[in-house]
């Protein structure tokens, strides 16, 4: 059986780079049958908010990804504390006291003699003693895990065969000295011992699951598949990291993205398959590949949405915007009509308040060529008030073409413009029983 999980960390809202990753492992999940498993990495307690676990969820059932099971590694402080003493016993785990400014200075100085910033495992020269005093001195110090200087391999779902050499990265510090345990470790805990058989994530994820790889085993666990997406760059290939925060689950909505363009669009975006438009989340986990992702950086542009979410609109039933039509207080017996018309007009839900105040109130004010006032003016007059039908169109502007002789363009462009205001539009045999006032 298939287990994922997406594990954002409860520290802000959910933009459209998490929900790449939510998605493959929720596609990857319905696909195979299994369980999909939201995890709050909160074991930061000054940055973790509860407000932001809340919204996370809340954009995730607006998206309509539904997960199977909750977890939060907060609940899980003990679980953690028993790997790191496993660690300990088997000697893969020792205390170092460098302080930050001390780590920086090494780093410096390696880079400038030319070498790559590796921690120079220092601490493991230490004797007891010194350990001791060091502790007086500076207080517990921080744990990292020992990594074993071979190559570490493995078949990246999306990367391909990956192969880092371990002697080429930090040994990562798991607990610091504070007390409190790293995502490094909670992480590979939490995927042990909850049988995660897949971990689909970032590309800037790549070194931690190299590190992970050896935890994983060094705690007798099974390494799950891993891949790594791509990450988002802007439209002209910029770096998304600093706008991501505009770019919020929650600001698309707000901006009236439908979830299904949203969904539809990042289920293909920087695969080998083209975008389509899916009318179910279904569609979406039939057609799901991962293979056919490459690992190019993916260009992603906000404007694309709007285009889906036109069209995704255009296929909507009333009922399912019967709300937001009742809301503006369209009355229950035009619902109908209204959404027939309106729907190949808007590319937002919220367009649609545009068209009632139309409809309800008028053309605000109608463009009406100086050549063509007086004629609209008098085929005015020949329109009763309302309320009017399907046929209400078609017999004022025969009586009207019968009355002034105009006819074709110049007879129906001047009308639509007065009853409107807009020289394009909807079908006016559709407009003109949704008028709730005579026009002018
Ligand atoms: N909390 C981590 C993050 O948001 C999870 C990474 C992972 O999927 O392992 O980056």
């Amino acid at each position: 059986m298939t287990v994922t999980r997406f594990a954002p960390s409860p520290t802000g809202y959910l933009h459209v780079g998490n929900l790449r990753t939510a998605l493959f492992n929720f596609l990857i999940t319905r696909k195979a049958g299994g369980t999909f498993i939201l995890r709050l990495d909160d074991t930061d307690p000054e940055r973790s908010r509860q407000e932001y676990a809340d919204a996370i969820k809340e954009d995730l059932e607006w998206l309509g990804l539904a997960w199977d099971r909750v977890e939060r590694q907060s609940d899980r402080l003990d679980r953690y504390a028993g790997a790191a003493d496993a660690l300990r016993a088997a000697g893969r785990l020792y205390e170092c006291f460098e302080t930050p400014g001390e780590l920086d200075l090494k780093r410096r100085k390696q880079l400038g003699m030319g070498r790559p910033p590796v921690y120079d495992r220092a601490a493991l020269a230490l004797s007891d003693t010194q350990r001791a005093e060091l502790r007086a001195e500076r207080g517990p110090g921080h744990w990292r895990f020992k990594l074993d200087h071979e190559r570490i391999e493995w078949d990246d779902g999306i990367l391909g065969r990956i192969s880092i050499d371990a002697a080429s990265v930090s040994d990562p510090v798991l607990i610091r000295g504070d007390g409190q345990v790293l995502y490094t470790l909670a992480s590979v805990v939490d995927d042990t011992e909850m049988g995660v058989t897949h971990v689909v994530r970032g590309s800037d994820h790549v070194t931690n699951t190299a590190t992970q790889i050896q935890i994983i085993r060094a705690l007798g666990g099974t390494v799950p598949s891993f891949a790594h997406h791509s990450l988002l760059t802007g439209p002209q290939g910029e770096a998304l990291s600093k706008r991501l925060g505009t770019l919020s689950l929650r600001d698309l909505r707000a901006q009236g993205v439908e979830p299904m363009a949203l969904l539809s669009l990042m289920a293909r975006l920087g695969s080998s398959q083209p975008v389509e438009l899916a009318s179910t989340i279904d569609e979406l986990v039939d057609g799901f590949d991962i293979a056919q992702f490459g690992s190019a950086p993916t260009k992603f542009d906000v404007n694309d949405l709007f285009p889906l979410t036109a069209r995704r609109l255009h296929t909507l039933p009333l009922a399912a915007v019967a709300g937001d039509v009742a809301a503006l207080g369209v009355p229950d017996a035009l619902a109908p009509r209204f959404w027939d018309v309106v729907r190949d007009n808007i590319t937002v839900r919220s367009d649609m308040a545009d068209w009632w105040a139309l409809f309800r109130d008028g053309a605000r004010q109608p463009e009406i060529e100086e050549a063509d006032r007086e004629f609209v003016a008098e085929a005015l007059e020949l329109l009763p008030e309302p309320p009017y039908d399907e046929n209400t169109w078609a017999e004022w502007t025969a009586a009207v073409r019968e009355r002034t002789g105009r006819k074709g363009k110049s007879l129906f462009m001047p009308l639509r413009k007065a009853v409107t205001g807009m020289s394009r539009g909807p079908e006016m045999a559709d407009v003109m029983p949704l008028l709730q006032k005579k026009p002018g």
